[in-house]
């Protein structure tokens, strides 16, 4: 079974360390992730591909207790949905990203957390699709 990543230019693809692929203003420079065309803050159009860092805090979350609405969503539904955590995670001086979290128990406000890939769902060609999520640092929980 191949694995494919959910979106192209999400996250760095393969890697081992995946990053995610934002980008940053020439202008001003601000950072957005997702990477964006126009700059959301002075509207310059000089917006370069920027790597986030892997690394960074917990900053607020909860739990993800029912399927979102879909489309955009295009995971488990009905019995096959368990519930996640999702998140706000601060990278850096940067930004803070939305993202899925590897657990919903155990979660401390500021505890440190690396960005992770883990499967999303299999898709019609029967790939494994993977996704990007937030593991506390040196925890055991997710991976691909
Ligand atoms: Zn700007």
């Amino acid at each position: 079974m191949a694995c494919v990543p959910i979106a192209e230019g999400v996250f760095t693809w393969p890697s081992d360390q995946p990053r995610l692929i934002g980008s940053r203003c020439a202008a001003c420079a601000i950072v957005t992730f997702p990477a964006q065309d126009s700059c959301p803050r002075c509207a310059s159009t000089e917006m370069e591909k920027h790597l986030l860092s892997r690394r960074g805090r917990l900053w607020a979350w909860t739990t993800q207790e029912f399927p979102p609405p879909s489309p955009p969503y295009a995971g488990p539904t009905g019995a096959a949905f368990v519930p996640y955590g999702i998140g706000y995670v601060q990278l850096a001086d940067e930004l803070r990203v939305e993202a899925r979290l590897t657990q919903t128990e155990g979660l401390q406000a500021g505890m440190d957390m690396e960005l992770v890939l883990v499967p999303f769902r299999i898709d019609d060609d029967g790939n494994e699709v993977v996704t990007f999520a937030f593991r506390p640092l040196g925890g055991a929980g997710g991976g691909v």
